[in-house]
């Protein structure tokens, strides 16, 4: 049978808007030493806005930008978002074809019958495009364009941190709790916010396999770790960690099916609050 105090513990979870999907997550939650989390939608808003468009001097078609938001309009990543926002209105006569979302990377496909790579400088790289400018100079997130083989330019694009973030692991501090940030973004700008933030440890520039590989590292150290994320490809870190975290707002429908925990209204402040009602849970049950 189900002690009773587990019903109070998953009852007052939710009145605060936090889902738990079992009293064994209660018990996990409150021996939580270590929170690994993603970035974008976890500390961030993870809503991008375009801060400067940079193209070269005679791009390939003047309407170069109306094929990166076509391609972009097969993507549910933030940054799709972003560059809709940005152009504006899609246009109805161009012809797209063999569109690919390559994790950690970006977009490829075809516009007009012209390869289109729209992503990180990574994926530039992936497939053999140069470019003559050196992406480590530029601090901000960047999105690169490549047309027909050849390098167009880049948009810099930037989220706002939290309002609550800092606040969180300052909290989580409290509750002797390690912080790792793991993202796919720009390993500058991630430490950067994570910096601000006070984090732990920061790493950035990461494939989805790579943050496998870092929790299996975490986990060799620490006891009970959590992972928080808003979803896009975070589905197998997710299952690796002990207690699995979602934001529910902005998370896919498959990292809320995965995750142990889902916090409904996307505040960080919810993660400490959660270990807090696991470690009193607790203490009535035991
Ligand atoms: P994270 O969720 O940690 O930010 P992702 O794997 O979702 O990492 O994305 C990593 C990087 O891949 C992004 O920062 C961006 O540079 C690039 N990227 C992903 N999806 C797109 C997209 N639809 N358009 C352009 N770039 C993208
Ligand atoms: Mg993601």
């Amino acid at each position: 049978s189900i002690p009773l105090g587990y019903f109070g513990g998953i009852g007052a979870a939710s009145r605060h808007g936090i889902l738990v999907k079992g009293g064994n997550f209660l018990d996990i939650l409150a021996d939580v030493d270590h929170i690994v989390m993603d970035k974008t939608g976890t500390m961030t808003e993870g809503v991008f806005q375009v801060q400067e468009l940079n193209l070269i001097d005679q791009p390939a078609i003047p309407e170069l930008m109306d094929y990166v938001n076509l391609i972009e309009s097969k993507s549910s990543h933030p940054v799709a978002t972003a560059i809709h926002e940005y152009v504006g209105e899609l246009k109805e006569n161009l012809n797209l074809s063999d569109v690919e979302e390559i994790a950690g990377h970006g977009l490829k496909g075809k516009v007009n019958g012209k390869d289109l790579l729209v992503g990180n400088f990574k994926l530039l790289d992936k497939f053999q495009v140069t470019y003559p400018i050196n992406p480590q100079d530029i601090v901000y997130t960047t999105i690169a364009i490549a047309y027909d083989g050849q390098y167009q330019g880049y948009l810099t694009i930037a989220d706002k941190i939290k309002a609550t973030a800092a606040e969180t692991i300052r909290r989580l501090h409290q509750l002797k709790v390690k912080v790792t940030m793991l993202s796919g973004d720009k390993s500058s700008v991630v430490k950067e916010v994570a910096k601000t933030l006070g984090i732990d440890q920061a790493f950035g520039d990461l494939l989805p396999e790579d943050k496998v590989n870092q929790v299996k590292q975490i986990k060799t150290q620490d006891k009970f770790v959590g992972f928080v994320g808003d979803g896009v490809n975070d589905a197998p870190v997710v299952a690796l960690s002990d207690v699995g975290i979602a934001m529910g707002g902005l998370g896919s429908d498959a990292t809320i099916e995965t995750a142990d925990v889902v916090i409904q209204d996307d505040n960080p402040l919810k993660i400490p609050m959660a270990i807090q009602i696991g470690k009193k849970t607790k203490t009535i049950v035991w």
